[in-house]
């Protein structure tokens, strides 16, 4: 059999070899989770929302530990891992409150013997392939909602956060759901595109566009539902008449939270001139205040790099902002020692000729652009390729309606950013993904509506 090979991306160890799939277990286990969909089907809601309680209770228990294994293998700081099993727990409850109402069938019609219902049937074997830097929140915004609307669910976790992935399967089969409802697939890109080949129902993706185009060129032709959740370069503007050093405290956080390997991070800020170089100064103050480290230690606030390889997108965007003429404030290079690290960086005086701008750089890397008003400023930020989050920071309500109405992105944000909620949806536009998680509408997404004609004989 395959061995996955599990490394700490903080120090370069092994930290242990698991059994990995191949093209003939992955077949294997889409028969078996066919096979054992529709009894998951007949289990009365009511006992589908008790394991999931009984599920949410493990992860309380286990918390720390859980923690543990996400910073271990992903090198995220301890304590925003505590912070993602948290967030689990309200989309959790989100899930549970909402799924009733959705499964309702209803009826729209009733005349002359004639009637006419909309009944929410499961898509059947879902496929949710996964990334590794909120391994939790993006696995339970699928699995959840899809396993209580009574769907199976082949789960892929990233290679990079296996030992998570396993652990989500031990939890939730100790909870009641059964081996067959939900089965762990594990490995690499071969062993996605081995699972996205077997017959199935719905595929659930998030990772990068470069992947989520690879399928969705697979499976065009095949009639499989799709959805896409994938990378953004989200903008920020900072107006004229905003604090700019409460501005500057919220984007730092948002632009470094996580080391920058959120989907959602802030990657790129225009400032107005006015405020533009108080605005610096503060990014920069706030910055200082960032403690590079061992994810282990509490008191670290950026970890190291999940992938290796991300290091050279990274050392490849520095070196073309140089080039271009952009300012080095802070950080642009890599850490010495083993692991995978990377100083917290800065550049200023940037455009849109860099890359720096255009490209996600999943990193703790930032450029910050002055703009001379709000008609730059909205046509820069909608100068992409993307359109996954984009925020105003102005006291002026009325003008930050005006601005995010103008901006192609699923989320809008005001005087906030990096924020997720489970009441809302999470989309994105254009090269951002197809398809949604979260709100009522993600509970509805793993469901099909049949649709019931039905006259009364005579
Ligand atoms: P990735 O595309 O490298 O990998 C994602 C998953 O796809 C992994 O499980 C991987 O094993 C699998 N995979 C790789 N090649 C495959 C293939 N040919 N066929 C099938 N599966 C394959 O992405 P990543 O590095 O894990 O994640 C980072 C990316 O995810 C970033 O771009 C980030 O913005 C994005 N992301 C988006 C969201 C969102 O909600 N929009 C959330 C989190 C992460």
């Amino acid at each position: 059999m395959n061995q996955l090979s599990i490394h700490n991306p903080a120090t370069g160890a092994l930290i242990t070899q698991v059994p990995a799939d191949d093209a003939t277990s992955v077949a294997a286990k889409a028969a078996a989770a066919r096979a054992a969909q529709p009894g998951w089907l007949a289990v009365p809601l009511a006992e589908r929302k008790a394991c999931i309680v009984r599920f949410r209770a493990a992860v309380v228990t286990e918390l720390e530990a859980l923690a543990a294994i996400m910073t271990g293998e992903t090198g995220k700081p301890i304590k925003m891992s505590r912070n993602e099993l948290n967030g689990l727990l309200g989309r959790i409850d989100f899930f549970l409150k909402e799924v009733d109402a959705q499964l309702v069938t209803e009826t729209v019609f009733a005349e002359g013997g004639m009637t006419e219902r909309i009944e929410h049937i499961p898509l059947g074997v879902v496929v949710n392939i996964s990334a590794w830097n909120y391994p939790w929140f993006v696995g339970g915004n699928v699995f959840i909602p899809a396993l209580l609307t009574g769907n199976a669910v082949l789960y892929k976790p990233s290679e990079y956060a296996t030992l998570t992935g396993l652990a989500m399967a031990r939890l939730l089969h100790g909870a009641g759901v059964p081996k067959d409802v939900f089965i762990a697939v594990i490995g690499g890109g071969d062993v996605g595109a081995a699972l996205q080949a077997q017959r199935i129902d719905g595929l659930f993706f998030t990772g990068s566009y470069g992947t989520g185009a690879k399928i969705a060129q697979a499976l065009g032709p095949r009639m499989v539902k799709l959805q896409l959740e994938l990378g953004g370069k989200d903008p920020t503007y900072v107006c004229d008449d905003a604090d700019p050093k409460v501005a500057a405290e919220s984007l730092a956080d948002g632009a470094m939270y996580n080391t920058g390997q959120s989907c959602c991070s802030v990657e790129r800020i225009y400032v107005h001139e006015k405020v533009y170089d108080v605005f610096v100064a503060a990014f920069l103050d706030t910055l200082r205040g960032f403690k590079v480290g061992d994810p282990m230690l509490e008191t670290t606030y950026i970890g190291a790099i999940t992938r290796a390889p991300q290091l050279d997108v990274l050392d490849a965007q520095v070196a073309d902002a140089k080039a271009k003429g952009a300012s080095l404030l802070t950080g642009g290079k890599r850490l010495p020692g083993p692991g995978n690290w990377f100083v917290p960086t800065v550049f200023a005086n940037v455009n849109h000729s860099m890359e720096l701008m255009r490209e996600e750089s999943f990193g703790p890397i930032i450029g910050i652009q002055k703009v001379a008003g709000d008609a730059e400023a909205i046509g820069l930020m909608n100068d992409t390729r993307y359109g996954l989050t984009a925020g105003v920071f102005t006291p002026d309500e009325a003008r930050a309606k005006t601005l995010l109405a103008q901006v192609n992105a699923g989320s809008v944000y005001w005087n906030c950013c990096d924020r997720v909620s489970p009441r809302l949806p999470w989309s994105g536009h254009g090269d951002s993904g197809v398809g949604l998680t979260l709100s009522t509408y993600g509970i509805q997404t793993f469901t099909r509506p049949k649709a019931w004609h039905l006259r009364t004989a005579g």
